[in-house]
C-alpha cells in the first residue's frame, strides 16, 4: 500500500496512519473519519456515543454486530448445571457484539470485549462533536468477528466450571463504527460513555 498518497478525500489534507494496517483513519483538519481501502479512500459513516462527561481522552472505535451467538454444545468438568444456566441465560439476552478496533495488546481486546459482551450497554449515538477525532482503527470487521469468536470463549472458560469442549456460532450481520469515549487505565481501558 503507497501511504504516501493517503489524502481525505473531503478536504484534501494529507493523512499520516501511525499504522501500517490502518483501516480507518480520521482526518485531523476536518474529522472526517476515512476508510483505507486497497483502492481507494472513502469518507465513513461513524456513530460517536455520547461521553458521560465533557472531557474526552480517547475516542475509540469499535465495531458494534448486531447479532446472537449460538451455544450448541458446553461441556464441563463436572457438568455445573449452574455453569450451564448461566450460559444459556446470558446468551439469550445478548444481542450486541463489542470488538475493540484499535491498536492494543489482545488480551486487553479480550478482557474489555468481554466485559461489554456481557453488561450490553446501549450507546447512545449523538453528532459529532467539535472535534472529535477517532483513533486509528486497525482490525477490519472480519477480524472484528474473530476476534469475538476468543471473547465468547474467554466468557465461558471463566466461569466456575472446568469447561472442556464448547461449539458455538455466531450470526451477525454487517457491524457499525462506534466512536466510544475512554481512557488507558493502568493495564486496562474505562470507557467514559453515557449509557
Ligand atoms: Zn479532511
Amino acid at each position: 500500500m503507497k501511504l504516501l498518497a493517503l489524502r481525505c478525500p473531503q478536504c484534501g489534507q494529507k493523512l499520516e496512519p501511525q499504522q501500517a494496517d490502518v483501516v480507518a483513519i480520521a482526518c485531523a483538519h476536518c474529522f472526517t473519519a476515512v476508510a483505507v481501502h486497497q483502492n481507494g479512500l472513502q469518507p465513513l459513516d461513524v456513530y460517536y456515543a455520547a461521553p458521560a462527561q465533557e472531557h474526552v481522552e480517547r475516542w475509540l472505535p469499535f465495531w458494534v454486530f448486531h447479532g446472537r451467538v449460538h451455544i450448541q454444545r458446553r461441556d464441563s468438568q463436572g457438568g455445573s448445571k449452574g455453569a450451564d444456566k448461566e450460559a444459556a441465560q446470558l446468551w439469550q439476552q445478548v444481542q450486541r457484539l463489542y470488538a475493540p478496533a484499535w491498536h492494543l495488546p489482545v488480551a486487553q481486546a479480550r478482557e474489555l470485549g468481554s466485559r461489554l459482551v456481557q453488561a450490553q450497554p446501549l450507546f447512545q449515538a449523538i453528532p459529532r462533536p467539535d472535534a472529535a477525532l477517532i483513533s486509528e482503527t486497525v482490525i477490519l470487521p472480519e477480524d472484528g468477528l474473530k476476534l469475538l469468536d476468543f471473547i465468547v470463549l474467554t466468557i465461558e472458560a471463566e466461569r466456575k466450571d472446568w469447561l472442556r469442549d464448547l461449539k458455538f456460532t455466531i450470526e451477525a450481520g454487517p457491524p457499525a463504527l462506534w466512536a466510544i469515549p475512554g481512557r488507558q487505565q493502568g493495564a486496562g481501558w474505562q470507557l467514559t460513555a453515557r449509557t
